[in-house]
């Protein structure tokens, strides 16, 4: 049997096939641009034999239902599902859960109807994870479909972890307060890290620095998410690609009067103009560091900001969680990015944080790379995350138990 993950966002849908006992991936597949002319398709798989093909086509998909029959065309001409019967469950990304989803959830009567009172929350996302789940429940009618909520991991911060000091009714009436994002790949290399250092969750504080086109950090006591820095949205904490993070809201009224901006122009400009490529026009961290490299002030300057206001959120999380014994660099800068890793752990010998620079340049002996000095009081790990495999792990967790 197979595990059918699914992860449809506004123009695209990514998907990952992975058979039962094991779940060992056979397939992973992207379709982009949806809506467009043409759209990109493109599937990597495992054949027969074991060895790596893959299929890439140019065609017209005109909406997520043609698709999801796409993709049941590829995964048939590549050999590796031949009908849905196949599926034992299908695992549906969902960016906000909200306060309702604690959890993996089995979408029942009622849960779609949960899912879309949340939209005023996550407008962009929730609509098309709605939309793969409601496609998805009509081309597999009899396979259970479960929702893994990128918020769900964050439902564990305290009360007064997640308020706002904002007037409390505001909470009560709008639900406006903290939830995070990107619990699925925190929660996952938190686990990860304890495995390999061989010590239960229940007994590590985890500071987890989750480091892609988005970032956010998370503090994790026992296994249990105590702070996150992503917020109401995930505009808030870190300095990301094309995302301020923290600001003097301030700022916003004084742009509004000073420069007529809209309320749509300043959150188009916090969230597609800021951030590093705000800083330096680049948003992709490898031109960053090249560029910077070459003496290129701006892009030094979008580096340092990146790494400094990193270092201010692990002194912040160590101070939250009452010392911490491990760090977890994970995401695209976080797991390839040597000099972020050194530049963000960069003078907290006060906190126990010591990077050995040797150990830091190396290659990783399968997904963990571990790169703390023999001194160092904290461990600090590399771990190549993947939230797939997580949603497919939780996916079966749940029908199990069904
Ligand atoms: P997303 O959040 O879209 O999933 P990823 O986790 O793939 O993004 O991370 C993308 C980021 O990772 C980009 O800024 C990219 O430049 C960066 N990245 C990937 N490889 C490297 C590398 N070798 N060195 C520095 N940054 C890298």
């Amino acid at each position: 049997m197979k595990i059918l993950v699914l992860n449809a966002g506004s123009s695209s849908l990514k998907f990952q096939l992975f058979v039962l006992p094991d779940l060992t991936v056979i397939a992973t597949g992207l379709i982009e641009q949806i809506g467009a002319e043409y759209s990109s398709v493109h599937l990597v798989f495992s054949n027969a034999a074991g060895a790596e093909q893959s299929i890439q086509k140019r065609r017209p998909v005109a909406e997520h239902g043609q698709a999801i029959a796409i993709m049941s065309e590829l995964l048939t001409e590549s050999g590796t599902m031949t009908n849905v019967q196949e599926l034992a469950g299908i695992g549906h990304r969902v960016v906000h859960g909200g306060e309702s989803f604690h959890a993996p959830c089995l979408i029942v009567d009622g849960v779609i109807e949960a899912i879309e009172e949340l939209i005023p929350l996550a407008p962009l996302h929730n609509p098309a994870n709605l939309t793969g789940i409601r496609v998805a429940l009509e081309h597999a009618p009899a396979v259970p479909q479960v929702a893994v909520f990128d918020t769900a991991f964050h439902q564990s911060i305290p009360e007064h972890g997640y308020l706002y000091a904002l007037p409390y009714a505001l909470y009560e009436h709008h639900k406006v307060r903290r939830y995070g994002f990107h619990g699925t790949s925190h929660g996952y290399v938190a686990q990860r890290a304890a495995e390999h250092l061989e010590t239960p969750l229940a007994g590590l504080n985890i500071i987890s620095l989750h480091l892609g086109n988005g970032a956010s950090a998370a503090a994790i006591q026992g296994g249990q998410c105590i702070d996150t820095s992503m917020g109401l949205t995930p505009l808030e904490g870190l300095i990301m690609g094309t995302r301020s993070g923290d600001l003097d809201p301030a700022i916003l009224f004084f742009l509004a009067r000073e420069t007529g901006m809209t309320v749509d122009e300043l959150d188009e400009m916090l969230n597609k103009q800021s951030g590093l490529k705000g800083i330096c026009g680049e948003n992709d961290m490898r031109t960053i560091t090249e560029l910077a490299g070459r003496g290129d002030h701006q892009a030094g300057l979008a580096l340092t900001m990146f790494c400094y206001r990193l270092k201010k959120y692990i002194g912040a999380y160590s101070a939250a969680l009452g010392g911490v014994d491990c760090i977890v660099f994970t995401g695209g800068i976080g797991e390839n990015s040597a000099r972020v890793r050194m530049l963000s752990c960069q003078g907290l010998d006060r906190l126990g944080i010591r990077i050995d620079p040797r150990k830091n340049n190396g290659s990783p002996q399968g997904t963990i790379l571990e790169i703390q000095s023999a001194d160092s009081l904290v461990k600090v790990l590399v771990v190549q995350t993947d939230e797939e495999l997580e949603i497919a792990t939780q996916t079966l967790q749940v029908i199990q138990q069904l």
